[in-house]
């Protein structure tokens, strides 16, 4: 079978290795898509800074299942699945209370362990979550983003009601609006410096966009969500200029979450994060919880998730994703990698 590899940055090269064999506890799954995100693109730019090469990358992924190891139940031939991809060690703190996301030796696959770019895939069954039969491929990819979002939502327990602000409309910003309405939010207000972004997050129902650099963010957050302004301010973005527009007008005794990755070490105001006594979350990818309500929230039509694929690139054109995803910054959302395009495959 055909594996990508990335031996160095901005190089792809695909092999031909034999299909894996697997174990009584596995399954072999054939990789349908593969959806690229913000951390595939610094392994490609040489700037993730928890990854060497070379390595197989692929993390956002569905498949189909074609063959099951002796042991492995719930299961079928031919269904179609999804793979979380963290390899945790399950004996350390963090795993033995069930919060393995946060594993002291985590490994995520397309980083520090093989990715699901190749063909066919050999995976532990416990990672393989089954996906209706009525959701693409396209969609089962967008399942893992989709879980960061929904855990992201709720790390703020008090979510149903809430009056919630989100920094930063990319995918991830996106998708957070929807997890959080989805989840009950009340009013969800989203900014960005693009009116290209900031349009698509209309589309998929974000009740009000305001572009920061038209409009003071503090002013927008009384005019979109009135005097109490956020409970909850979630900055997608992960800049000095996201973080202190938070840190400056979040409501005094209020919440803000970080969920994205800061670039550099940060310059924030914390003597106003203290004097306001401000909760500063954060968030860290997902766990199976969050999968199976990423696919009730999908099934129940309340996350739209098309509007957000940009463009699909077939597998031996993988450098070529990546040349079109920094020309086209602004405009980008989801580029997906088409590793199967034969059959009923959509
Ligand atoms: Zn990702
Ligand atoms: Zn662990």
């Amino acid at each position: 079978m055909i594996q990508q590899v990335m031996t160095a940055p901005k190089k792809i090269e695909f092999r031909e290795v034999p299909v894996p064999e697997i174990k009584a506890d596995q399954v072999l799954v054939k990789i349908m898509k593969i959806g690229i995100c913000g951390s595939d693109i610094h392994v490609y730019h040489g700037t993730h800074p928890f990854t060497s090469y070379p390595v197989t990358q692929g993390h956002e992924v569905s498949a189909k299942v074609v063959k099951l190891g002796s042991e492995v139940q719930g299961l079928e031939v031919g269904q179609k699945v999804t793979i979380e991809p963290q390899v945790y060690c399950g004996e350390c703190y963090p795993c033995r209370h069930g919060k393995y996301n946060l594993c002291e030796k985590l490994k995520v696959m397309g980083f520090q362990t093989t990715g699901t770019a190749s063909e066919y895939f050999a995976v532990d069954a416990s990672k393989v979550t089954p996906i209706p039969e009525s959701m693409t491929y396209s969609e089962g990819t967008m399942l893992e983003p989709l879980a960061v979002t929904v855990h992201a939502a709720k790390r703020f327990p008090e979510i149903k009601g809430a009056k919630v602000a989100i920094l930063g409309c990319g995918p991830i910003g996106i998708l957070l609006a929807q997890s959080c309405k989805a989840l009950g939010a009340d009013k969800v207000m989203i900014t960005d410096v693009s009116d290209y972004r900031l349009e698509l997050a209309k589309k998929c129902g974000v009740d009000f966009a305001v572009n920061t650099k038209e409009k003071d963010f503090g002013e927008a957050l009384t005019e979109c969500l009135g005097e109490d302004k956020a409970d909850v301010i979630y900055d997608c973005a992960g800049n000095d200029i996201t973080m202190g527009q938070a840190i400056k007008y979040a409501r005094k005794g209020s919440t803000i979450i970080l969920v994205a990755v800061f670039g550099k070490m940060a310059t924030v105001d914390l003597a106003v994060l203290n004097d306001h006594e401000l909760d500063l979350n954060t968030t860290m990818m997902y766990r199976h919880e969050d999968y199976v309500d990423a696919i009730r929230l999908v099934n129940e039509g309340k996350i739209q998730l098309k509007p957000l694929m940009s463009k699909e690139y077939a597998f031996k054109d993988y450098l070529e994703a990546y040349q079109y995803i920094d020309d086209n910054k602004e405009t980008t959302m989801k580029v997906l990698i088409d590793v199967d395009s034969s059959e009923e495959n959509i």
